[in-house]
Parts: C-alpha cells; structure tokens; sequence
C-alpha cells in the first residue's frame, strides 16, 4: 500500500521516460527505466525492514508460507520475472508494502487481523500490482512525504526516548499512492488471486477489515497515522464487491492459514502486554512500563523487542549493567536487527565504554545508518584524536537536519570545518 524509494535527489537525476504500462496497457510516465527501479528496490529493501521493526524470526517458517504464495501469485502476474521477495516484518500495525521492482512486506500485525489465505492473496495481489505495474516510478516527487519514525518508537511520544529514535530510518523516502493507482491495483490484484485458485470476495472482506480498523480509535495513534495517509474508501469495498460477483469462487484455506499464524496467534497477549508497557513509556510511568515488558518477556522469551524495551527503560533508570544484559540477549536473539546494538551503544557510549559503544554503532550502521550512531561515531573518533574521520562522522550526522544534525554542525563548527 505504500512505496519507498531512494531519495529525491536520484529521482531527479534519472530521466523521464514516457511508456505503455505492463500490467494495463495504459501510456504511463516515469522517471526511471526498469533497470534503475530495481536498483532502487534492492538498495532500499534492508534499510526499509530494518526502520520499520525488522524480519519477524520468533517463527521463521512463517515467512517461508507468505512467500510460497506470493510466489506463486508472482506468476500471475504481468511481470513474472521480476525478482520479487517477500518478508514478514516485525510490525504491530496492519500494514504492508512494495518497493520499485517487486520487493514486497507485510507485517505481522496485519497477517493477525486476517481469517485466511485468500485474504493474504488479496494483500499479495494488491502489491505486487503497484510493482509490476510500475506505480512507484510513476509518482510525482511532490507527493513525497519523509518516513522518519521505526515502528519500535511509533508510540512513544517521551522526549527522552523519543529524541534518540527521532533520527532513524530517515533515509527512506515514502510516497502515497494515488486514489488512482490503488484501485489500479485492487482491480488486477483481484485477476492474479483469481489465476491463482482464490475467491475474489476475500478482496472485499480485506478492505472491509481495513474500514472497520480505521473506525477504531482506541487501537493507538499508528492508525490515525496510517489511515491519515493511506484512507480506506466505501470506494474500494464496494468496487471490489461488483469485480468479485462475475468470477467465480475459488478456495480459501482457512485450515492452512490459521495453521501458519498460529505463533502469533499464540503470543497475542504477549504482544498486546508489550504495546501496553509502550502506552505506558509514553505516560511516564516508568514502573508499571517495566512490569508489563517483564510480563511480555515471561510469554514470549524469544522476542527481541521484548528485551530491548527492557533494557531501554532499565537505562533510563540508569541501570546501566541490567539494560546491558537485556541488549544482550536482544542482540543474541535477533543479530540481524540494528536497534539491539543501536541502543546498547547509547548505554556503551553513556558510562564512556567508547571501544565498546564504537563496536555496536558500528554494527548498528551496517545494518541500518543512522545520524545519531554518526553523531557518536565522530564524538568517539574524538576521544582517539582522529579528527578526519570524526568530521566525516560528523558531516555525515549533519546531513540529517533536526537536533542532531544541529548537534552535529555545532561540533563541525568547534573543529574550525564548514
Ligand atoms: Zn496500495
């Protein structure tokens, strides 16, 4: 439902190119050849997980269901040869998303809020439709908005947590589909399910769901923001309704689905503990914060998020050895999700364990770059007199505008550079 690409600048460079488009046959605009977007799709695919929750692994053969279907759903599709990939994010909010080219998410909190496959084939179809027919090369660049926030610190509206994740996943650029575009996709994603065996009434059931969601306010502010940008429509409900009544019905796999969800049907008090313990974060309370984190930690051991809530509100606490030990466990459960080593750095860097917090920042922008592990990167490079590389740390932190990249520019400024 939504699209990310590189930056407005590379946008810009590429040149635009007027063409028919694959999936409708319609002339179409772009600004970019096929080649480039999926340039485009591969270089954003990591970064875009890993701001937005990272790979949902507590139960890794979940992911490898969501891309048997999508998979074949590909075949269907007006481009099959795309290289298209599938990831389950770790995610609360119903959400999912395509880059340019076919790199295709969905999240974990909106695989919960479906019944079965058909359904999953619905949102599948859907996506690949804005990748094959090229929608996010289509997009202006005014409609452009910056997706600054991972999911981790959606709800946290504390200052003193919320400044230290202000600045990541600032790097990917998000655009908004046009009213246009999503019924483009609704509509062949609807011919894909059906080639595929599925019955087309699930792409009503999907936009049903995605209304009624939107109806409930009390689920936390991420809906208002999503649904702010991305309005489900009586529209799309009812569009899909006249579509799906001349197909004909295929099947459904109830059985197959719920069998596939079944770890996240399991760890749903866990999970819903665990935006508790964040309402609370976003409250102060900082004691009822850490009881329900526990209590989250106790029904899912396995999930890393878990631990690095624990650790963060440990550290605000200012104890700093137990917010280790929890990042630990955070970083040994998940070693392919930066946030574990992002924050353990922050606590690294705090009690001035600066070979220690340079290490983990460093793992932390392999895997995800952020301007505040820069910021600290520079200062660290600092305390080792290194000047040129903490000024290119610093340049780099600069880039990122707000507190930190002013920070930055301060610093730049005391070492008498521009
Ligand atoms: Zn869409």
């Amino acid at each position: 439902m939504r699209i990310y690409l590189l930056s407005l600048f590379l946008i810009a460079s590429l040149l635009s190119a007027c063409g028919t488009n694959p999936v409708t046959g319609r002339t179409q605009v772009t600004l970019m050849n096929q080649a480039s977007e999926i340039a485009v799709g591969e270089q954003q695919y990591s970064p875009s997980q890993q701001s937005q929750g990272g790979a949902y692994i507590v139960d890794k053969t979940l992911n490898d269901y969501v891309s048997r279907i999508g998979n074949t759903l590909a075949k269907h599709s007006a481009q099959p040869n795309l290289p298209y990939e599938f990831v389950v994010l770790n995610n609360d909010s119903a959400n999912a998303w395509a880059l340019p080219g076919g790199k295709i998410a969905i999240n974990r909190g909106l695989l919960a809020a479906l019944d079965d496959e058909a359904q999953l084939a619905s949102v599948l179809g859907h996506e690949i439709v804005h990748a094959a027919a090229r929608h996010g090369a289509e997009q202006q660049t005014t409609a452009f908005g910056i997706q600054l926030l991972t999911a981790l610190i959606q709800t946290q509206t504390d200052n003193r947590l919320y400044q230290q994740g202000a600045a990541l996943g600032g790097g990917a650029v998000q655009a908004h589909y046009g009213r246009e575009n999503e019924l483009e996709a609704d509509y062949y994603g609807i011919n894909y399910m059906v080639a595929a065996g599925y019955d087309p009434y699930a792409a009503v059931e999907l936009q049903q769901t995605f209304l009624e969601l939107s109806k409930n306010r009390s689920q936390g502010d991420w809906l208002e923001r999503l649904f702010a940008s991305h309005p489900p429509s009586a529209e799309r409900v009812e569009k899909n309704k006249q579509r799906a009544q001349g197909l004909p019905k295929g099947k459904r796999n109830k059985a197959a689905y719920q069998q596939a969800i079944q770890q996240i049907t399991k760890d749903k008090a866990a999970y819903e503990l665990h935006t508790k313990a964040l309402t609370a974060v976003s409250k102060k309370q900082w004691d009822n914060a850490l009881s329900l984190t526990n209590q989250a930690i106790k029904k899912q051991p396995k999930e890393a998020r878990f631990h690095i809530t624990k650790g963060r509100l440990l550290e605000a606490k200012d104890k700093h050895d137990d917010a280790i030990a929890a990042f630990n466990q955070a970083t040994a459960l998940e070693p392919n999700y930066f946030a574990g080593y992002f924050y353990r750095g922050l606590t690294q860097q705090k009690i001035k364990q600066h070979s220690a917090a340079e290490k983990d920042f460093l793992s932390s922008n392999k895997l995800l770059e952020t301007s505040v592990a820069n910021y600290y990167l520079g200062e660290i490079a600092l305390t080792k007199n290194q000047q040129s590389s903490a000024v290119s740390y610093f340049r780099k932190a600069a880039q990122s505008g707000g507190e930190v990249g002013k920070a930055a520019q301060e610093k730049l400024q005391t070492l008498g550079v521009q």
